[in-house]
């Protein structure tokens, strides 16, 4: 898998992409990441990327040339299977669609800031919208992190063992079922029995028990 970030503070990427699972991913060329800083798509020597809105009102607005610029220099080297918009009001990211995003080659991840990009942005460059969640961040860079790092958990190979991802909370419609480890007994505080039982059909017929339980008490709207 491939995927392309265009942001106006490439800074603000390089922890969340460069530690732990992901940076795992890269180093295994499981996964490819290039940022593109829209600064280099400008057309004016101060290199502005926004503007003031048309119409008045706070807050600066992304322009829509250097993103265009920036979006057809990417298309005329790779076909992409999504072209992402990181927008609070984008469709909610959630497993189902890390899952399906999972299976794209290509992908563009494209991250607004201040007041957001010119509706023609959305309207025209992009083919899909997605939000982390329904509050507003100072940028998109943050979100696109989060994705990348939702997605590329999922690539065949990135997990030590292969099963984990699968065992996740949302991936049977489930939350996880509580997991402990050493020690046994801590300041009086155990760890339920059967865990140490040593009887695997017993073991797993509690965690099976423990993860709906809780899912009907945490996500009741997932279980049917
Ligand atoms: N005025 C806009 C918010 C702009 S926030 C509005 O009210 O909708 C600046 C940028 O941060 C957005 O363009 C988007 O790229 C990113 N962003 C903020 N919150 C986000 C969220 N919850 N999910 C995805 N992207 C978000």
């Amino acid at each position: 898998m491939h995927i392309d970030i265009i942001t106006c503070l490439p800074g603000l990427l390089t922890g969340p992409l460069t530690e732990s699972i992901v940076k795992r991913a890269l180093d295994k060329n499981l996964v490819s990441i290039d940022i593109h800083d829209l600064r280099e798509y400008a057309t004016d020597k101060h290199r502005t990327t926004d503007d003031y809105a048309f119409g008045g009102g706070a807050g600066m607005v992304m322009m829509i040339e250097p993103i265009d610029r920036c979006i057809s220099k990417l298309k005329s080297v790779r076909t992409y299977d999504e072209i992402i918009f990181m927008s609070p009001d984008g469709n909610l990211l959630d497993q189902p669609l890390a899952n399906q995003l999972s299976l794209s080659k290509n992908l563009i991840l494209l991250c607004g800031h201040y007041k957001g990009v010119d509706e023609r942005v959305r309207e025209h460059l992009v083919s899909r919208e997605i939000s982390i969640g329904n509050y507003v961040l100072s940028g998109g860079e943050l979100p696109a992190a989060v994705l990348c790092d939702a997605v590329i958990r999922l690539l065949p190979g990135v997990l030590g063992d292969e099963s984990s991802a699968l065992t996740d909370s949302f991936q049977d419609g489930m939350v996880s079922p509580p997991v402990y480890t050493r020690p046994a007994d801590y300041k009086g505080w155990g760890v339920p029995p059967v865990l140490l039982s040593g009887h695997q059909a017993k073991i797993e017929a509690w965690k099976e028990e423990q993860a709906e339980a809780r899912t009907r008490k945490r996500r009741p709207g997932m279980i049917g």
